[in-house]
């Protein structure tokens, strides 16, 4: 396994998809879901499972003994939703909350909830437009703007006028695709992901992370620190082993993983 993982990381010059296996006993699955298993969709509720990533997904967390986690910045009951009946390891909420095994209830991790008068006031620039779908997702909120692009600039300029109104308020804001998500700060992906790691199954496995988007970049930053790897989607982000073209390059992979060579 060492070598394997030497002889990725001597690669970093041309990233590229892993064109290699690693030993299930020693790895950890660490997977982002939009833009990553999941081919985007106009709006979050629209997203579709497709048929044999269960079976792929069970198969894999079954043969790490428990070692693979979905990270996303989606509530793990939305989660859960998506992918049930299947239930699996999670950190959702951007590292707000976290499941370490399929069958452990949720718990939090340190995480504060928004301020409600602050969530409010964010929530109200989605009155700007019809096409702006705003999502609680309970620790933040999220204005997806797929349906109507236009907006962008004048969604992110209401954003800084809050927050230069209220310049102590601890808020980050995270830009995504389409979609512009304000969350209380202190966690994030990776500090979910290093809280996880820490805890049977996980721990002492090498981390491989597999992301897409803005947010999945305090992963791939972390990677390296943790004997991991970390591969992008649809982009070469900066620091990252190697990058897959699209989801279902994802979804192939891991079923070649799983030893299923269905195209799903
Ligand atoms: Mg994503």
């Amino acid at each position: 396994m060492k070598q394997v993982f030497e002889d990725i990381l001597t690669r970093n010059a041309e990233p590229e998809p892993p064109a290699f296996a690693p030993l299930l006993e020693e790895c950890a699955f660490l997977l982002d879901i939009d833009g990553t298993l999941l081919e985007l969709a106009p709006t979050p509720s629209e997203v579709e499972v497709p048929v044999g990533l269960d079976r792929v997904l069970s198969t894999l967390h079954d043969r790490t003994d428990g070692a693979l986690a979905l990270v996303s910045g989606r509530s793990l009951g939305d989660i859960d939703q998506i992918f049930a009946p299947m239930r699996l390891p999670i950190v959702g909420g951007h590292g707000a909350e976290m499941r370490l095994s399929v069958d452990s209830e949720a718990v939090a991790v340190h995480a504060p909830p928004m301020d409600k008068n602050l969530k409010r006031r964010f929530a109200a620039i989605a009155d700007l437009s019809p096409g702006i779908l705003l999502e609680d997702k309970g620790y933040s909120l999220a204005l997806h703007y797929r349906l109507a692009p236009t907006f962008e600039r004048t969604i992110y300029e209401a954003v800084s006028a809050i927050r230069a109104d209220l310049p102590e308020a601890p808020v980050d804001v995270l830009p995504g695709k389409a979609v512009c998500e304000i969350k209380h700060s202190g966690f994030t992906k990776a500090t979910g992901v290093i809280e996880l790691m820490k805890h049977e199954p996980f721990v002492g496995r090498r981390p491989i992370f597999i992301g897409d988007d803005v947010t999945d970049e305090s992963v791939f930053a972390i990677m390296p620190g943790m004997q991991g790897l970390a591969f992008s989607v649809g982009r070469q982000a900066q620091g990252v082993d190697g990058h897959f073209a699209s989801p279902r390059e994802v979804r192939a992979w891991l079923a070649s993983l799983a030893r299923d060579d269905d195209d799903i």
